[in-house]
């Protein structure tokens, strides 16, 4: 009997010394701003609280590549280099973002297009919405739409990659026409979530994770309780409540484009931020909410753009183009998903 028990502590006795040496894992929460956006973060750590480094690697990707405001930024120069005939050099991140957002323009027939810039500028939602702007808002002359949009579209680019033969290694020069620029707000939030991604998976004290970036949420990891990563879906009709809710198991991007996140009203009518290229106006596809669900943010965040302008049958057949889960609410509340959404999705009564 003794050495019964002699083996039996022998057997459990690395398991003590393992255990003793990892902490349960501790949430550690915030929510703060960057981005223009609210950033919600909830993460299982058995280390420290890195909630500051995820909030300051946000605010960087924003000042050194995405903002079409601040000087310090990738887009910024390149906006800036419309027009010259050298190009502009991009940085190997920023090239494969630029080739990706292309191809999906292609792929939309223009629905999607970063190459939106002047448009979006002339309308600034954003500044009405956020309140930047104040005094009454008027929707834009037909003249100085369609001038804008003259300066719109990714014809207007050409990105020309040139291998160096001495050092083989790539460089990418992006040529524009002179006025274009480029407005990288579609996909931003989903770049966040790579970034993030990539910050989560290099840390072994995390554990498990959702972080949210306005309209785009990642799920990372597990969950002390082994249940699923539960992501609630705005209710169009009344943003302060969720329509349903999505159960997801490990990694994955989540990203609602909605006619409710940034808008402003005029003459009772509703102008919003996610704009027709084929038009110049906030689309009108009969839609008023998409989510889509990827493995991958930056492709998340472009697909819910693109299929909120392409409308429910057209944006149903990008998705699964893509391989993507998308749910569409239209203006009347019905919603509609792919196949492989219904599993995830459970309605709030
Ligand atoms: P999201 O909220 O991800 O759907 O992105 C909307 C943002 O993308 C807007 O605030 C604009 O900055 C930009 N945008 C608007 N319309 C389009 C479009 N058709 N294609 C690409 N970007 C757009
Ligand atoms: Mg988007």
């Amino acid at each position: 009997m003794k050495q019964f028990f002699r083996i039996v502590f022998l057997l459990a006795l690395p398991l003590v010394i393992c255990s003793c040496g990892r902490q349960e894992p501790q949430r550690v929460q915030s929510v703060g701003t960057a981005m223009g956006t609210v950033i919600q973060q909830n993460i299982y750590t058995q280390g420290e609280d890195c909630t500051g480094d995820i909030m300051e690697l946000i605010d960087g990707l924003e000042e050194q590549t995405l903002s079409w405001r601040l000087e310090t930024s990738e887009l910024y120069r390149v906006n800036q280099a419309a027009g010259n005939d050298y190009g502009v050099e991009l940085t190997e991140e920023s090239a494969q973002v630029l080739r990706q957002c292309l191809e999906l323009t292609e792929d939309s027939e223009g629905a999607f297009d970063i190459a939106i810039g002047p448009t979006a500028r002339l309308w600034d939602i954003d500044g009405w919405a956020s309140g930047q702007r104040q005094g009454e808002f008027q929707p834009p002359s037909q003249d100085d739409l369609e001038q804008a949009l003259a300066l719109c579209g990714s014809d207007r680019l050409r990105l020309q990659t040139d291998v160096d033969p001495e050092g083989g290694s790539e460089v990418t020069l992006l040529y524009s026409e002179a006025g274009t620029a480029l407005d990288l707000g579609a996909v931003g939030k989903g770049l966040a979530l790579t970034h993030i991604l990539e910050y989560l998976e290099g840390n072994p004290d995390i554990t498990g994770a959702t972080v949210s970036v306005g309209g785009s949420v990642l799920t990372y990891g597990v969950k002390p309780d082994a249940g699923p990563w539960r992501v609630g879906i705005t209710d169009p009709a009344d943003s302060a409540r969720n329509l349903g809710i999505l159960s997801l198991e490990g990694q994955w991007c989540v990203s609602t484009s909605g006619d409710y996140e940034r808008f402003v009203e005029a003459g009772g009518v509703r102008y919003h931020h996610i704009l027709d290229p084929a038009t110049g106006y906030p689309a009108d596809s009969g839609l008023s909410a998409v989510t889509v669900v990827t493995k991958d943010g930056l492709l998340s965040d472009a697909l819910s753009t693109a299929c909120f302008v392409l409308g429910r049958e057209k944006g149903m057949k990008l998705a699964k183009q893509y391989g993507a889960e998308a749910l569409f609410v239209d203006k009347s509340g019905e919603i509609i998903m792919t196949p492989g959404m219904e599993p995830l999705f459970q309605a709030v009564q």
